[in-house]
């Protein structure tokens, strides 16, 4: 598709490894639950994409359909007899998997306020924490490493929603962890939950037995194939957050009145939350997509709806909570994305600025 894309925290485009890997597997047709030859070959690959996540997550991984998957079946699995802490700024993935939880705010930068946690922990029975290693509105990032000993000193269980935070590599200790294809340049339609080995996991989905009883259904194999081949691609954070550094240091330029959510805080390279007070978000995005330049008002899950980010509101923002949209870069975003986005951007500001009576200097 032509135009500038700059959504890659809703999906990144596929890698070429992945679709290699994927096409591949489409030549096998054994089942690998079958005990045949062609099955034992489906089998053969299922294991190694195992064996290639194990290299990111080590532990006990349960592929699922996907990161919200992953993240119900954590709450499913470990949740059971906890009471369950999460995030005020967490996916709607884990809000909905866990009604009843209690929120755990968060700092104005977006990140959790370790002192609200430690005091939920120091009270009550032993807790299910959800904590997600990086925002996918904001690309904040939490403290893992104080989270994670916070709930070791508390006796509490600790789930990390890694599905933004897993393309560079390295990711968190915790009892499990959430992952998801298409975030990270693989194929959609595949995921897992990493476990920490000896913690019970029964089935969300019960079934055939796969997935040593955890996960019913046949596995998606052309999914878990590319899933497999883009663990531990190189990713180039550096690049990608000189990109997107010159993207905010232009339109701290060219608008006073911009804000940037989550900016003093430690982020993920390729991410940037950009709020322009008194202008919709939906407006903006349908603005800039005219213009041929792809983004995201706050996460995909909500675009459609004209809504307030629930992000934005939990850091402590008002009105300007439905004005914020979310540029995203992509592995492979070209050099020239911070030149096309901020003329695109100056000149869309311009006119919804004027549009509804706003000074746009
Ligand atoms: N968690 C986070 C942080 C996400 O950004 C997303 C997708 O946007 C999900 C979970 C859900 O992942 P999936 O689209 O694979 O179901």
């Amino acid at each position: 598709m032509s135009g500038l894309y700059l959504d890659a925290n809703a999906t990144e485009p596929l890698r070429p490894e992945a679709r290699a890997a994927l096409l591949e597997s489409l030549d096998l047709c054994g089942n690998p639950s079958s005990v045949h030859a062609a099955g034992r070959a489906a089998r053969a690959l299922l294991e190694r994409a195992r064996a290639a996540l194990a290299r990111l997550a080590p532990g006990e991984a349960v592929f699922t359909s996907g990161g919200t998957e992953a993240n119900a079946l954590a709450l499913h699995a470990l949740g059971q007899g906890r009471r369950v802490l999460v995030g005020a700024t967490e996916h709607a993935a884990v809000r909905a998997a866990a009604p009843e939880a209690a929120l755990l705010p968060v700092h104005a930068d977006g990140t959790l306020a370790l002192e609200a946690l430690e005091a939920a922990l120091r009270t009550g029975p032993p807790a299910l924490v959800c904590a997600m290693a990086a925002n996918n509105e904001t690309g904040v990032r939490h403290p893992m490493g104080e989270i994670a000993a916070l709930c070791a000193a508390h006796g509490a269980l600790l789930h990390v929603d890694a599905v933004q935070a897993a393309r560079e590599g390295p990711l968190p200790a915790a009892d499990s962890l959430a992952l998801s294809a298409h975030k990270l340049g693989g194929p959609p339609g595949a995921g897992a939950l990493v476990l920490r080995p000896g913690l019970p996991c029964p089935a969300l989905i019960p079934g055939g037995g796969q997935e040593r009883g955890r996960r019913g259904g046949t596995e998606p194999l052309p999914a878990l194939a590319g899933f497999g081949a883009v663990i531990g691609l190189p990713y180039d954070a550096a690049r990608l957050a000189r990109l997107r550094d010159a993207i905010e240091e232009g339109v701290r330029a060219l608008a006073p009145e911009a804000i940037i959510a989550g900016a003093g805080a430690p982020r993920l390279p390729n991410t940037s939350l950009i709020i322009l007070p008194g202008l919709p978000a939906e407006t903006q995005v349908i603005a800039l997509d005219l213009a041929g330049v792809r983004v995201s008002a706050g996460a995909a899950c909500s675009s459609g709806k004209v809504a307030r980010s629930a992000v934005l509101e939990a850091m402590g923002f008002g009105a300007e909570a439905g004005c914020g949209i979310r540029v995203s870069l992509p592995w492979n975003a070209p050099e020239d994305a911070p030149d096309r986005f901020l003329a695109a951007w100056r000149e869309m500001r311009a006119r919804l600025s004027s549009r509804r009576g706003l000074r746009a200097t």
